[in-house]
Formats: structure tokens, sequence, C-alpha cells
């Protein structure tokens, strides 16, 4: 079976990516540094842990499995840190990717496939977003994966790198079978969060700002599941593996929901309501990030069959209940 190295495979969406590879035939092989990621998440592959900043251990990687792809995923990704400590971001997130797109196209592997975001827009005025919208984040987490877009697109003029990029929208939800499944420490995220106040694990969630120019005040984000998510990597994937040229998608749902919305699909989904206070604005923050764009539907193909509120927060529960890795 022909390997692809998952970088983050250890984490949230990778080791469902990883789940996903597996089950399309490759074999998943994880490099991980394991400082967020979680040892009992990889069970699809190999792992071998590393630090992307460490170029003579990705030239090793490289040679021992030669590997006919890379999916990148592994990255600093919490906006509200990122505005405090950017130059983390810089140093992991750009140097590190610098560091193994050179190993990369050294080593003659010239298919790769990475996880960007929604959050390289910026605030847009209250538009649907498509991949030709001017990209200008507003928080140092966007800005450092704007700064890898870039150095994909330069590899390939230099290089004949090829790549698929992905602008996530966000990400909720977990694999369905609860072979692996959404854990941060610590944990940022909304749908997490919410489901730790319903089962008490925390006093209550704070709502991030109220006086949003929104229906009900509080910010609106795209939801798609996880699931649907990487099963767009693996069409990216067979995508590249085709020939076909390098290419951005967004891969969101088109359809945005608010803060409030969440924690209402919630109290339905799990008969409980959510605890709440309203707080301050965080940093960083976006108004409004929905997707406009059927491009990953009409190109890769793509069919997000789970991303509904009510399915990902009902798997995201399922998964809260049941397992957890150590931590
Ligand atoms: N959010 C919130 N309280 C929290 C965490 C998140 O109100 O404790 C809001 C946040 O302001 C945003 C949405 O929930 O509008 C999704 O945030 P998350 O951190 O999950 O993802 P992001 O949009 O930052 O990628």
């Amino acid at each position: 079976m022909a390997n692809v190295l998952v970088t983050g495979g250890a984490g949230y969406i990778g080791s469902h990516a990883c789940k996903a590879l597996k089950m399309a035939g490759f074999t998943p092989v994880t490099l991980d540094s394991l400082v967020t990621g979680w040892v009992e998440a990889v069970k699809f592959g190999p792992l071998e842990k590393g630090d992307l900043l460490d170029r003579a251990w990705l030239d090793d990687m490289f040679a021992v499995y030669e590997p006919v792809a890379v999916m990148h995923f592994a990255a600093l990704s919490q906006v509200g840190e990122s505005m405090q400590q950017p130059g983390k971001y810089w140093r992991n997130n750009v140097m590190g990717s610098l560091t193994l797109i050179e190993a990369a196209v050294e080593a003659g592997c010239l298919n790769f496939v990475f996880s960007s975001t929604c959050a390289t827009y910026g605030e847009q005025d209250n538009v649907l977003l498509d991949e030709s919208c001017v990209q200008a984040p507003i928080n140092a987490y966007g800005a450092s994966k704007r700064a890898i877009e870039d150095i994909l697109v330069n590899f390939g003029q230099s290089h004949g790198l090829r790549h698929v990029i992905f602008r996530y929208f966000n990400v909720a939800g977990a694999d369905p079978d609860g072979e692996v499944g959404e854990f941060h420490q610590p944990e940022t995220h909304l749908v997490p969060l919410m489901l730790d106040a319903i089962e008490g694990k925390r006093p209550a969630l704070t709502v991030f700002g109220t006086d949003y120019d929104t229906p009900d005040g509080t910010c609106i984000r795209d939801y798609v599941h996880v699931m649907d998510l990487v099963d767009a990597h693996v069409l990216g994937l067979k995508w590249l593996e085709n020939g076909k040229p390098s290419r951005v998608f967004n891969l969101g749902t088109g359809k945005g929901f608010s803060v409030r919305e969440v924690m209402d699909h919630s109290r339905i989904v799990t008969n409980r309501a959510v605890p709440f206070v309203e707080g301050e604005r965080r940093a960083g923050d976006c108004t409004k990030l929905v997707s406009g764009s059927v491009r990953a539907e009409q190109e890769l193909g793509w069919v997000p069959h789970r991303s509904t509120l009510e399915v990902m927060i009902a798997d995201a529960w399922r998964w809260h209940q049941s397992g957890h890795y150590d931590g």
C-alpha cells in the first residue's frame, strides 16, 4: 500500500484523516511531535515522533517511507493564543512548514495536501466567501496559514510541487464509530466546551461577544463534520495522483450558525441546556465566516453527508461521553 506522510496525525483532524486514508487503501504514516497530539489517536498506521523544524529527521522520514504524498495538518490553531504569542505561530506553523516543504521537494515527493483555513480571509463585509476572495487575515493564526499557502505556490513555480489547499471553515463532530474524536488540552473550541459545560465539567460556557452585527449579536460560523472534511482530503489526494493542477478548495457547507444557534441545537440533541455566561469579544474573531463556494462539490465530487449541526453535535456528544484519550 502506498504511504502518505500525515503530519499532525495524532491530532483531531489528522487522526480522522488517517482513518479515511486507511479505508481508501493508503498507509498513513503519522509524523507528530505529540505536543498537542495523542499516542492513543494513532490507530491506522505507524507513528514517528519528531519536530517539523528538524530537517535531518524529516529527510529520514522521506527516505524510509518513500511517500506518494504529504498531508500536512500539524499546526498551532488557536486564534486567541495567536494574538498573544504570534512568534510561536510564525515559528511553528510557517518555519515548520517551510522545512517540511523543502524536505519534500528534495526527496522528490511533489504531491502536497495542506490544511489551511477560512481565517485567511478575515473580515469581508458580510459576504459569503469563495476561493477568489481577497485574503486579509485579522489574526496571526490566519496570517501564518496564508504565508504557507504562498510558500506552496512559490515551490510549485520553482520545483513543480503540486498542492491541494483546503480552507476549512469550523470543523466539528467525531468519528461515528468512536475510534477517534476531538480532544484538545487545553480545549478552546466551541462544541467540546459546550458539551463540557452541559456535563458540568466546566462551570459555564463564556459566549465571546454578544454585540456583533448579526441577528442575535453572536458570531456566525459555518460548521463542517470532520468525517466529511477528511473525505475531501482523500479526494484531494486522488486529484493530485491523477495529475490535476494545484487547486484551492473551501470546505464548508454554505450555512452559517450563530453561537446561540449552536447552543440551541445542543440543547435539542442532548436534551440539556448549555449553562453559559455572556462575555467580552475574543481578540481576533471575525463576525461571520461562511463559505460561498461549491467548487469542492463540483470539481472533487465532494458530498458532505454528515455536516448538519444535529449530526455533528450528536457524534461529538457520543464521543464526549464514551471515549477520551488520557490527559
Ligand atoms: N466561542 C465562544 N466561546 C468559547 C469558544 C468559542 O463564544 O468558549 C465562539 C467563538 O467566538 C467563535 C465560535 O464560538 O465565534 C467558534 O469558535 P472556535 O474557537 O470553536 O473556532 P474558530 O472560529 O476560532 O476557528
